[in-house]
């Protein structure tokens, strides 16, 4: 293939003037690119990976772009599956490691088929399947639109050239060559790399539409790689944020999932609310922020990013289950708060309030049951720390969502709305011996029987019963 006889010809970077040695690419990422080679195909390292080792960072994942088409490739690895339904793509596993190949592809689709996403809630819990889309238009090339000009799907595999543009940011449009091991570079994406600058390769606003999930990626790279996002690529950000709400919900999970729990969460949880993008992903926590009783949660959430951050910083374990706790308190209070009727809301009430919430969020971030069930327990939790005398008040701490449970108590506790001295209870007799437990819970007065839920508002209560009938319209 004669690179330069195309109508985009790359600047073709040799070897001897970038930085990147296959020493620090994937010894499997490296057997797959040769193996395409020996058997006459194309084979270049491509996006994330590229762009990584340019700044000497480590890469998360090694993706590989070439002309062989996906059976092709099946056929050269024994360790291969193809996935997808209509963009086919090949994964080469090697133990642990899957090494990604795709067929360069003509025009301009969104990396992931809408179509193919599973229900969150289809994991047998009997919840309804997914909305119906409007029906979606064709143009001559058979690409389909949605009405917002969402591609839907596109099956056309081509050459280098015309992968180059489905590519998003020209820092991720980069690709390495294992023939010669030169940078092929159709969109000055090195030039925006040693720049940390992210740039929309196209139109930015036609870009968004096409996938909105960009949108968010832009603010995942700004925030993980610290880069500026061009004022070209920034500036349709807040007009389009609106696109959100026809993405999936299920992938709008996985993305959120890649912003909040990779170690930048507080830095892109500010680049969300900048860009006006939270309210697209979470509006029940978004409208509960704004109103001065929730306000407070609003800085847990933060807080609570950034104990995140520093987890992940220290190598320690992090759960979606916490994350989505602290993202939907607020919207929980806020239920909860309006759903009261008297003083005390009862723990029954606290569940059809965490319930009622995480159903409203499903049509927006799909909070799968495998978190969404453990995030309710962990906030059904919070009253019963308020009971501290008698033996049976020490059986909190055998509950599976005690640590987590407890980490939330502490938060709580950081921003004002739970007492310091009851955290501190909680804190000391978590290291003590058993019969010490026992002899502290039993020298408490006995407390009164009534459970409240530990979640109310100070200062402020709502009595509107929301299931009265004159307020239901
Ligand atoms: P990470 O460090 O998170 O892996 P990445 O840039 O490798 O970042 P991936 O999601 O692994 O991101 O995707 C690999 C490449 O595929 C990207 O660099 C980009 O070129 C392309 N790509 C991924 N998602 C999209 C998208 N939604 N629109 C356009 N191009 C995309
Ligand atoms: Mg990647």
């Amino acid at each position: 293939m004669n690179a330069s006889s195309t109508p985009f010809p790359p600047i073709i970077i040799p070897r001897s003037e970038h930085s990147i040695s296959r020493a620090a690419i994937s010894p499997n990422a490296l057997k797959v690119l040769y193996r395409l080679k020996e058997a006459g195909y194309q084979g270049f390292l491509v996006g994330g990976a590229v762009r990584d080792l340019l700044l000497g960072i480590t890469p998360k994942d090694f993706d590989v772009a070439t002309n062989a088409l996906p059976e092709e490739v099946r056929r050269l690895f024994r360790n291969c599956r193809l996935i997808g339904r209509r963009f086919r793509l090949a994964h080469v596993h090697f133990g642990n490691e899957i090494i990604e190949v795709a067929t360069f592809r003509a025009t301009a689709a969104p990396e992931r088929e809408d179509t193919e996403e599973a229900d969150p809630e289809s994991e047998g819990d009997g919840a309804e399947g997914a909305k119906a889309e409007p029906a979606p238009t064709y143009d001559s090339e058979h690409r389909a639109f949605d009405q917002r000009g969402r591609i839907l799907r596109d099956n056309i595999y081509g050459t280098i050239e015309e992968d180059v543009w489905r590519r998003d940011f020209a820092a991720n449009g980069l690709y390495y060559n294992i023939e010669d091991f030169s940078i092929w570079d159709f969109v000055d994406g090195v030039r925006d790399v040693q720049a940390r600058r992210l740039k929309l390769i196209g139109d930015p606003e036609t870009r968004y539409r096409e996938d909105p999930v960009r949108m968010l990626r832009a603010v995942r790279f700004a925030a993980k790689l610290d880069f500026s996002i061009e004022p070209a690529t920034e500036a349709p950000l807040a007009k389009l944020a609106y696109l959100l709400d026809g993405v999936p919900p299920a992938r709008l999970f996985d993305e959120c999932l890649k912003l909040f729990l990779s170690g930048f969460g507080v830095k892109a949880y500010r680049l969300l609310q900048k860009y006006g993008l939270f309210a697209h992903l979470f509006p029940l926590s978004a409208a509960a922020f704004a109103l001065p009783p929730y306000a407070y949660a609003q800085e847990m959430l933060q807080r609570g990013l950034m104990n995140t951050d520093e987890r992940i910083a220290a190598d320690k374990a992090v759960t979606p289950t916490f994350l989505f706790a602290v993202l939907l308190w607020s919207a929980v209070l806020r239920e909860l708060n309006e759903r009261q009727a008297g003083p005390a809301p009862d723990l029954s009430q606290l569940m059809q309030a965490c319930d009622t919430v995480l159903r409203a969020q499903q049509s927006r971030v799909a909070i799968p049951r495998r978190f969404g069930i453990p995030m309710r327990e962990l906030l059904m939790l919070q009253p019963r720390f308020n009971r501290r005398s008698g033996v049976k008040s020490l059986s909190i701490l055998q509950h599976p969502r005690f640590r987590a449970a407890y980490d939330f108590l502490l938060l709580r506790a950081q921003v004002g709305v739970a007492d310091p001295e009851l955290a501190q209870w909680w804190t000391d007799i978590q290291v003590l011996p058993q019969e010490e437990r026992v002899a502290l819970v039993q020298a408490r007065p006995a407390e009164p029987l009534t459970e409240g839920t530990g979640a109310a508002v100070p200062g402020r209560r709502r009595r509107r019963r929301r299931r009265g009938g004159a307020a239901r319209t």
